[in-house]
């Protein structure tokens, strides 16, 4: 309902199951990333382990591994979610996607110490599962075994069954997955660690968000600058990914301060504050003929509340208006054609600017009657309140 930290989740996809009262959806994105991993497991990595492994038995080892990695992510995902409804954050939903899972935690955190907390929960779960897997992993194999490894590597390898050659891989990635999210750039989770670190010692919670989303700025130029490299000095066409994620990683941090930014401006804002309270009205009884004529090709007025007997009845709005043909506009009244309170869409005068901003957006930023009890007291749009906060963008910078 609230929008979040990312709209990401907003695109929908598929809703897999809930779990401690979490709805965990997946991204289809997750279906190509999924595709390329038990891919590159099944003809690249388990041949190179394996000569002598079967078509069938690298594939099948792939598939469950591929499966038990976006276990693991999900892991991840949900110890930042439980974490965060420790501190009394609401957690709606997980959505897995393309780079790993979004937990849509509903509010920022209140302490330094919460957001520390809630931050390296993801990436402690990730360690502790590699840490975890590959226990597992030389628990199976045995003294003998292990020393084999250190000898001769690529003939022991060779030997080990699917399951351990499993557990070696999910291992040494779960590690991976908790070293990388460690990276102090905003998006990742070692961003919120390092904002938390820099709001604990300076207590300018601003200030902390935009070192951490600079941070994240330059990580992602770095590993585009890497991918790069990685194309035109090594010709490795493998770049062409580091630029991508690089991309996206730059992109993210910059988007998630600026959403931050217009959380704070927008807080404690009220609708009724940014809400249109210049608007005209029109008798439920004016036909609709002269309505269009006279009312609306006078105004830039989009949408207008209808009074009958000294009251608001409902609203008529312009694309409902034109709706009906020429031919038949003098004979029908206003009142016929509106939609009324009841049925149309209201917004309350006291609801919360943030909130009403996305839901308004979402549908298109088209205008809203806003309402006390069954009063309509004023109009709103989406661009209502962006342009509340272009007059207002002083107030953000202090
Ligand atoms: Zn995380």
């Amino acid at each position: 309902m609230t929008e979040v930290r990312t709209a990401r989740a907003e695109r929908g996809g598929l809703r897999l199951f809930t779990v401690f009262g979490i709805e965990i959806r997946l991204d289809f994105s997750v279906v190509i990333i999924f595709t390329l991993i038990v891919y590159s497991l099944a003809s690249g990595l388990f041949p190179q382990w394996h000569p002598d492994w079967s078509a069938p038995v690298a594939w099948g080892t792939a598939l469950a591994a591929g499966v038990i990695f976006f276990a693991s992510l999900l892991a991840h995902e949900l110890s930042h979610s439980l974490t965060a409804r420790r501190f009394g954050i609401r957690v709606p939903r997980i959505t897995l996607f393309l780079f790993g899972g979004v937990a849509e935690i509903e509010s920022e955190a209140e302490t330094p110490g919460a957001e520390f907390t809630i931050a390296i929960a993801g990436p402690l779960m990730s360690a502790a599962l590699g840490i975890g897997f590959m226990l597992l992993a030389s628990g199976m194999m045995g003294e003998q075994t292990l020393a084999g490894l250190v000898e001769a590597p690529e003939e022991t390898m060779a030997q080990l069954s699917p399951v351990v050659t499993a557990c070696i891989w999910l291992g040494s990635v779960n590690m991976m997955l908790a070293i990388l999210n460690l990276i102090p750039g905003f998006p990742l989770d070692g961003g919120r660690v390092f904002r938390a670190l820099v709001w604990q010692l300076t207590g300018n919670h601003l200030l902390a968000t935009r070192m951490a989303a600079t941070a994240g700025r330059w990580f992602g130029w770095g590993i585009m600058a890497l991918g790069f490299w990685n194309l035109f000095v090594l010709k490795s066409l493998g770049g062409l990914w580091l630029v991508l994620i690089g991309w996206f990683l730059s992109h993210l941090a910059t988007a998630s301060y600026s959403q931050l930014l217009t959380q704070r401006s927008l807080r404690a804002l009220k609708v009724g504050d940014v809400m249109r309270t210049r608007f005209d009205h029109v008798p439920s009884d004016v036909t609709l003929e002269d309505f269009v004529e006279n009312y609306l090709l006078r105004s830039s007025q989009q949408l207008w509340p209808v009074v009958g007997d000294g009251q608001v009845v409902g609203t008529i709005s312009f694309a409902e208006a034109s709706a009906v043909p020429v031919g038949q506009r003098a004979a029908r009244r206003v009142r016929e054609v509106m939609s009324d309170l009841a049925g149309s869409r209201v917004i309350d005068i006291e609801a919360e600017a943030s909130v009403a901003l996305s839901a308004l957006l979402r549908s298109g930023d088209e205008p809203v009657a806003v309402v006390r009890g069954d009063q309509v007291v004023g109009l709103i749009r989406g661009s209502d309140i962006l342009r509340w906060l272009m007059a207002h963008q002083d107030r953000r910078a202090s």
